[in-house]
Order: structure tokens, then sequence, then C-alpha cells
């Protein structure tokens, strides 16, 4: 057996497969100098809402991007209130400040990870105004729960898909669930571009208009109002345009890897594999287990040249940048608990049998020893 490294995820290999197609690509954009808003941008914003089921695809520059420009769309004013959850990537509650409204966090669920649906209602003012799921690690959130506060309180809800694209709840693809969404293109994500880009889908034409034209200085040679500039890259969406079409492939991948994981590890007694509802399709953008004894395994699989990694180690209420709200681990204890027993493993489409073993007959040892 080699000890060759073991990465999280392995970008690499995936390019290696692809790279004349991109190539090829790439010099064709540069004789033609077409770099912005050109045809790819048009075929790839197709090929979303043909995967999604959604009408409407406005191409961004990034995820982060996505939220802010919808949070504007939903015109959010000082004051309002956005409910989102203690577990995630910084961007899903940066953007609620950063467009002007307030972030009340909720606490996660001990199980999936994901917002704690029966947490939210308590955390409702007159100020709410809308909820930001986000689908954590790739595992849908609970649907007719939050449907039933959105419809009781009038409030909107957009799904954050940055982890999740290809997942689905009750067979319909998320993004396509709630008023609006967003989806991530970083390189890491399950559809990764060779940079930043990212996108926003809805089915509500006025809202997608009015995000277009905002994300491109409200309308070049129109300016009908103030904008920014977050046009998605004209070679990253060719990129994509070529990888989209292998994300079935990719997500059964990473769905064979993970019931191998889950079937080989959750025997071992001291560890939580990843739940999954039985009405959902988890992507596993990350396979993250629980276990009390994290930091000694990461340890233990480090020094014998595998990779993990800690999605996330501290929860957004904890971390210095929303230290003004003054939150305490007894406020999100299910989120607090979750982030001291958390480890992601590696997981990414071209993992090989021999890799996958390898890590799980590691980890066998840790706790057999
Ligand atoms: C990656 C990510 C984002 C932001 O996407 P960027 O394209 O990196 O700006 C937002 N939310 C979540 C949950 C993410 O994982």
């Amino acid at each position: 057996m080699t000890n060759d490294f073991i990465p999280i995820v392995d970008l690499k290999s995936q390019h290696d497969s692809l790279i004349s197609q991109i190539n090829e690509k790439i010099a064709e954009i540069i004789s033609t100098s077409s770099f912005i808003r050109s045809k790819d941008i048009t075929q790839f914003e197709n090929g979303i809402n043909n995967l999604i089921g959604s009408n409407y695809c406005v191409s961004v520059a990034n995820g982060t991007d996505a939220l802010y420009i919808l949070l504007k769309g939903f015109n959010l004013k000082p004051g309002d209130e956005v409910i989102t959850t203690a577990h995630s990537w910084i961007s899903t509650a940066e953007v609620i400040s950063q467009a002007g409204g307030n972030v009340v966090f909720c606490d996660t669920s001990i199980l999936d990870f994901n917002i704690d649906a029966a947490k939210i209602e308590s955390l409702i003012t007159p100020k709410t105004v809308g909820i930001i799921p986000v689908h954590l690690y790739g595992h849908p959130v609970n649907i007719e729960q939050l449907n039933k506060i959105k419809e009781k309180y009038n409030l909107w809800i957009i799904e954050d898909c940055a982890q999740a694209i290809n997942a689905k709840y009750k067979e319909k693809q998320v993004g396509s669930l709630f008023d609006a969404a967003i989806f991530s293109f970083y390189p890491g994500k399950n559809l990764g571009a060779m940079g930043d880009a990212g996108c926003i889908t809805t089915n509500d034409h006025k809202l997608a208009e009015w995000c277009r034209l905002y994300a491109n200085h409200g309308g070049k040679g129109i300016h009908a109002f103030e904008g920014i500039n977050s046009r998605m890259d004209g070679i990253q969406a060719a990129i994509l345009n070529i990888k989209l079409p292998f994300l079935d492939e990719w997500t059964c991948n990473r769905q064979k890897l993970a019931s191998i994981y889950n079937q080989e590890l959750s025997s071992l007694g001291d560890i939580v594999t990843p739940f999954k509802a039985n009405h959902v399709d988890h992507v596993y953008h990350l396979y993250t287990i629980k276990t009390s004894y994290r930091d000694e395994l990461s340890e233990y699989l480090r020094a014998r040249n595998i990779a993990t990694s800690i999605n996330y180690p501290i929860s957004l209420p904890f971390l210095p940048a929303f230290k003004r709200l003054g939150h305490q681990h007894k406020d999100f204890p299910n989120a607090f608990q979750n982030q001291r027993e958390i480890l992601s493993l590696p997981m990414f489409p071209e993992l090989t049998e021999n890799q996958l073993h390898r890590i799980i007959d590691t980890i066998t040892q840790f706790f057999t020893n």
C-alpha cells in the first residue's frame, strides 16, 4: 500500500481529464476577444435553468455577490431582520449586514447540521423580513417546515445552494424550492470554475431582471439606477459549460463513495456518519462525520498522509466578526456541540477505491488500537 498524500479535494485530477477541451475553448475566446457577456454566458444560464427547473438564471461574479444582490433585490432596509443558520460559511451572514439589514442567527439541528426550523418561530419579530437557509454540505433543509413559517409570517426565503448543486428534495432540485436561490462555482464546489463565479435562480421575472441590471451598473447605456459590477467572467462560463454535462456522473460518484464510507465507518461505534433524510438526494459536497475523538483522529490521519478539514471550526455567532451581537455558547447549543465534533474526510468524484479503503482502514486502525 502506498503512502501518497490524499487531499480533501483533488481539482487537478478532474482538470487533467478535460484539459484539452478547456485549452481549446480558452484559445477560441482569446482569438475572438469575447470576454464579457458572451454567448457562453447565455449558454451557461440556459444550462442552469434546464438543470434546476427555474425560469430565470442570472450569472454573477461569485456566490457571495449573488446573495448580496438578491437581498438588495428584496429591498432590504435598515433595521430589517433576516434569520439565518448559526453554522455556515460566513458569506451567508455577512451579506445581510452589508446589504443594510440585521442578522439573526438560529441554532442548527444536531442531526443534519442545517437550520433547526423548530427554533425559527421564536426568533421572528415584526421586523423579520426573510430567511436564508443553507443546504449545508449538500443535504437539503426541511422544505415543508420552512414553507409553513414562510406562509404564516409572509416572509421571503432565499436558498443558499452554494454546497448543494444537484441535490434534491422529494425529486425537486434545490434552487427551485422557494422565492430565489444562489449557487457558487468557487473551484472547490461540486461544480467548480477555474476562478470565482456564481448565479441566482428564480421564477420571478421582475426580480431576475432587476438583479441582472443591478449586477451590471443598472444596465449598460441605461443606468436606470446605481448598481455594481458583478458579471460572471466569460471564460469561467465557458469552462463551466464544459463541466456541467459531467455533474450527474460526478454527483453519483460522490454518493457511491459516501455509501461505502457509511457502511464501513458506522460500525466503529465512536463515529456518527452523515445523516440523510429518506426523501432527499444528498450530494456530499463534504463528507462530514462526528466523533468525540475529532482532534486525535485528524492528527492520526495527517501523520499518515491523509488530509481532513473542519467546516467550520467556529460557528458564525461565535466569530469575532459577530462579537457585537454578544452571543454565548449556550445560545446555540447544537451548533456549539457540532463544531467540536465535526470532521470532513476526503471527498471528490475522482477519489479511487484504493484511496477510499486506505482512509477507511486507517480510521479503523485508529479506533481499534
Ligand atoms: C461557497 C459558499 C458561499 C459563497 O460563494 P463564493 O462563490 O465563494 O462567494 C456562500 N454560502 C456557502 C454556504 C458557501 O459554501
